[in-house]
């Protein structure tokens, strides 16, 4: 008897042709995301190219109830692009146009597939862009996804406060519009915020409609060097409870910094606790804004600013921040990594740093520290020793690390979202009553359970 996929498969071939594909290599490269959960293979993959080819696609899936995971750059951290229960995994890096912007009113419409860099890219002549930006060159789409954020949110928000609206192919195939192009508006359920964070369990985003912002006046990166942690963190809070506008603020220890200064070559620097800061504004406010946080740095035991005034050295220093998960896993080749996701409210940050940084010494293992710091955020990338029991002494000390945030008032996760590896913790953070309201809002959407099943809920 022929299996509901292979039906899929075959109807599916004759609007896609050649882009459903069995393809072996293909399916392996769609079995998994950059995280350490065992890969699954889909029965097979479609490379989308328009809405319409995707609602055809999920009316398909829908009748025939075949498990859907849309695939964007696969960067995600917590098996999110998995697909545990097979079916087909629906890849959007084809769908790259953008298809209009808007300068007078700094917005813009792109394509789900368009990543970060692209649009950045294509906005760079324009006196544009578009802050949000996570450490790997994700999908805009995926980073709709998934809630996403970056070193740029202490400023400019995160993914959710960049989106005006969205054009999405709900499970039964049917295509929708939320929100519009204008900056507020008061009418209806909120849907647009309702798919952001969603992990490809409510429909496929297939086009974005986003804010932009103007590139600042002037700009300016800073470093400096701690002798121990504690003062690190502790700027960290006053900056921000001085209400400091800093565009953005990280952290990185000194476990992580050895690994940034061998793998991005970075200069000066010594493997000491150390903060990255940049000042956006006018080339007065930003002067202004230094001299503060370098006063409350200094009044914390800093070592004084080390500047990067000029562009290519300050591209240096922020890509050298954005690779720092590729330098720690450069560091200890052949192993994988647990990445964690905590965040606290601002006040209870250094009680959870410090705590982490103790938590990892006691557990043995390697965990370099690095965070959105700004946010309250920050995560520990524990290294999975090679041992049998090495993966389940790398969750073993997540979840002591989240247990802590989510006693501190905080959440399992800032920016990576659920997937698989956070599930267990959502009923803690969010309640019984609160999760069955948003089950009851995945049935109704997606009454088969179709869309990525396995993902956010356990069970
Ligand atoms: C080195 C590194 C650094 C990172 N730094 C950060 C960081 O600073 N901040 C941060 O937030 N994250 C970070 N991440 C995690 C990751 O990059 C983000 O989660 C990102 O948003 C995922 O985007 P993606 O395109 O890779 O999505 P994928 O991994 O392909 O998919 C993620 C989820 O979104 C769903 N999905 C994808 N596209 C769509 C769509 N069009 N419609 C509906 N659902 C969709 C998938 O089914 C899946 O559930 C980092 C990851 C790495 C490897």
């Amino acid at each position: 008897m022929t299996r509901p996929v292979e039906t899929v498969i075959e109807a599916a071939r004759t609007f896609l042709g050649e882009r459903m594909t069995v393809n072996a290599a293909l399916r392996e490269q769609h079995s998994h995301g950059e995280d350490s959960n065992p890969p699954v293979l889909p029965d097979a993959v479609a490379f989308v190219q328009t809405t319409e080819e995707v609602s055809q696609l999920l009316a398909l899936c829908h009748a025939h109830g075949v498990p859907v995971v849309p695939f964007g750059a696969g960067t995600s951290l917590e098996g999110h692009v998995t697909p545990v229960r097979g079916g087909i995994s629906v890849d959007m890096t084809r769908m790259k146009q953008v298809l209009e912007v808007n300068a007078e009113d700094m917005d813009c419409r792109i394509e789900a597939g368009v990543t970060r860099k692209e649009l950045n890219q294509h906005l760079r002549d324009r006196g544009l862009f578009f802050p949000v930006d996570p450490g790997s060159d994700s999908t805009i789409g995926g980073m709709c996804a998934t809630r996403a954020s970056g070193t740029n949110a202490v400023r400019y928000g995160t993914i959710r406060e960049n989106v005006l609206g969205l054009t999405v192919v709900v499970p039964d195939g049917r295509i929708i519009r939320t929100g519009g192009r204008v900056r507020k508006s008061s009418t209806g359920y909120d849907l647009t915020r309702l798919f952001i964070g969603s992990e490809g369990t409510l429909g496929i985003i297939t086009e974005i409609q986003l804010r932009l912002h103007g590139i600042p006046e002037a700009t300016s990166a800073a470093t400096c060097q701690f002798d121990d942690l504690a003062g690190a963190v502790e700027t960290v809070i006053a900056v921000m409870q001085t209400g400091i506008p800093v565009a953005r603020i990280e952290l990185v220890d000194e476990v992580q910094l050895a690994a940034c200064i061998a793998y991005s070559k970075l200069d000066g620097l010594e493997e000491l606790p150390t903060l990255f800061f940049e000042f956006h504004g006018t080339q007065a406010s930003v002067a202004e804004q230094a001299g503060q946080a370098e006063e409350i740095a200094v009044s914390f035991g800093a070592r004084g600013f080390r500047w990067a005034t000029d562009p290519a050295e300050r591209t240096k220093l922020w890509q050298a921040r954005h690779d720092a998960y590729w330098a720690a896993m450069a560091q200890r080749p052949g192993l994988k990594s647990v990445a964690t996701d905590s965040i606290v409210p601002i006040s209870r940050l250094a009680e959870a740093v410090l705590a982490a940084k103790r938590d990892i010494e006691e557990s043995g293992l390697s965990a370099p520290i690095v965070g959105h710091v700004g946010d309250g955020n920050f995560h520990a990338l524990i290294m999975v020793p090679p041992e049998p029991d090495g993966l389940d002494r790398a969750w073993a000390l997540d979840r002591k690390l989240v247990a802590r945030a989510l006693a501190l008032g905080g959440s399992c996760s800032g920016e990576h979202g659920v997937g698989l590896g956070k599930r267990e913790f959502l009923e803690i953070e969010h309640g019984a009553e609160a999760l069955a309201v948003m089950r009851a809002i995945k049935a109704t959407l997606d009454p088969r359970g179709i869309m990525n099943p396995g993902k956010v809920f356990l069970n």
